[in-house]
């Protein structure tokens, strides 16, 4: 049997495209090799993580909320399998290995033949040379997420956000959380007010911090060390060179604007290719990659892409940031706007944090926007789809935005570029 498309990799990159590819009506397979389906955001990441920082927000005893964690994912599991049945999409359980452009073996045994490929393998945790994961004492995010016990120390190497949030996580559960970062601030791809807005919040809930630091000799007595420094590309035994794709240095597959690598029937979409690791860029490239090989011409929009950081407060940023503005050379006006000001934050007793709006000076077209605070996840979106429709400070400052609510704060911060604002 020939497929259209075989997916290789199940998480949020892979298993969307394989599902979109079905859609289209293209006769589908994905390949995994771990038996649960949805890949490191799923079984490891996003939906386990977010799990325990709601869990452990809500006091949830620490048996309870793994407990919770397994049945959240679980179910999501099984919701994955659902959609592929529905789509008529083929789940295969296996480490796959490209022969040839048109054939991919199956743990060395089954073979596929196909007329398309999508590489999906995704990431895996950067190791640090001195500490070599045992996911034991010394974890990646993944022996974090399993942890057996609350431990006395926690050592968080890297306060990017994967630390921050593993870190907020035991920090709420007793442990004390000491993190050693190389860089001079946390979050460093975050707006730099956020970096320390975020800083400030996290050293008033007890975690400490140790900036523009390696040196970890003086923690080395914590029980549990995380190491969160990054992740890399995952492309092990995936037979590139059986078809001469050649990564970069830094692990990624090359591609050009339409997700083709160097062999035009392969295509690479999510973390293995440049760009910010994160589920929903992953999903967005597997959508468009699935539309291209079925003839059509989608365009992914990398300028919007949200990033959210889900600690208390919660982080948000879509868009440029202020230097990264002033990088490119553009001049800006800012809007800020705090939720103390705000008046549902205020009714629900959480109003740490503000918005701020990046609009350029001569379009007045929203650029960016960055907060910190309560349901900061959500209403990015809102900022997101300003942007999305190219609108102006002028523009969102001038919705009506139903009363009270957070989103309030947005359109003061859109407000405050041209100085309207009017609860400040
Ligand atoms: C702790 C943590 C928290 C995170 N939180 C968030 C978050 O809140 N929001 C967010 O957007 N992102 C988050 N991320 C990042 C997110 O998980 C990744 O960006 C996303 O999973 C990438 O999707 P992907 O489809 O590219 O690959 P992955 O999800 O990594 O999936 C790749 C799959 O390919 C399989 N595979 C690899 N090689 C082969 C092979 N040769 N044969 C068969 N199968 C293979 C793997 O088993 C895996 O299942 C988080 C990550 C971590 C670790």
């Amino acid at each position: 049997m020939e497929y259209d498309v075989v997916v290789i990799g199940s998480g949020p990159g892979g298993y969307v495209a394989a599902i979109r590819a079905a859609q289209l009506g293209l006769k589908v397979a994905c390949i995994d090799r771990r038996k649960e389906l949805g890949g490191t955001c799923l079984n490891v990441g996003c939906i386990p993580s977010k799990t325990l920082l709601h869990a452990t927000m809500h006091g949830i005893s620490f048996d309870k909320m793994m407990r919770k964690k397994e049945e959240v994912v679980k179910g999501f599991n099984i919701g994955i399998e659902g959609l592929f049945k529905k789509n008529k999409v083929t789940p295969i359980i296996g480490a796959a290995k490209i022969l040839s452009p048109n054939k991919i073996s199956v743990d060395g045994v089954k073979e596929i033949t196909t007329k398309n490929i999508i590489l999906a393998t995704g990431s895996e945790p950067t190791p640090l040379a001195s500490l070599p994961f045992d996911e034991k004492r010394i974890v990646s995010s993944t022996g974090a997420l399993a942890l057996t016990t609350i431990p006395k120390k926690l050592l968080v190497i890297g306060a990017g956000v994967i630390g921050v949030e593993l870190g907020s996580v035991y920090k709420r559960l007793g442990s004390e959380v000491v993190f050693v970062e190389l860089s001079d601030r946390i979050l460093s791809t975050f707006d730099e007010g956020l970096s320390k807005a975020a800083l400030e919040a996290f050293t008033k809930q007890g975690m400490k911090f140790f900036l523009s630091s390696k040196d970890l000799a003086p923690h080395m007595d914590a029980d549990v060390i995380l190491v969160s420094i990054g992740r890399k590309p995952y492309t092990a035994n995936l037979g590139l060179e059986n078809v001469g794709i050649t990564p970069t240095p830094k692990g990624f597959i090359p591609i050009d604007g339409q997700f083709r690598t160097s062999v035009p029937n392969i295509y690479a979409i999510g973390d293995i290719v440049d760009g910010p690791m994160l589920a929903h860029k992953g999903s967005e490239e597997g959508v468009a990659a699935a539309e291209i090989i079925a003839g059509h011409n989608p365009v992914v929009n990398y300028m919007i892409i949200p990033n959210v950081v889900y600690t208390h407060p919660e982080i948000a940023s879509v868009g440029l940031t202020e230097k990264g503005a002033k990088d490119l050379g553009l001049t800006i006006n800012i809007g800020n706007f705090p939720f103390k000001a705000n008046s549902r934050a205020r009714c629900v007793d959480d109003d740490e944090g503000f918005v701020k709006v990046l609009a350029d000076t001569t379009t007045d077209k929203i650029l960016g926007v960055h907060i910190i605070g309560p349901q900061a996840s959500e209403l990015i979106s809102s900022a997101s789809i300003a942007m999305a429709t190219k609108m102006t400070a002028e523009q969102l400052g001038n919705m009506c935005i139903a009363h009270p609510t957070l989103t309030e704060a947005l359109k003061e911060a859109a407000l405050a570029v041209h100085r309207k604002a009017i609860h400040k």
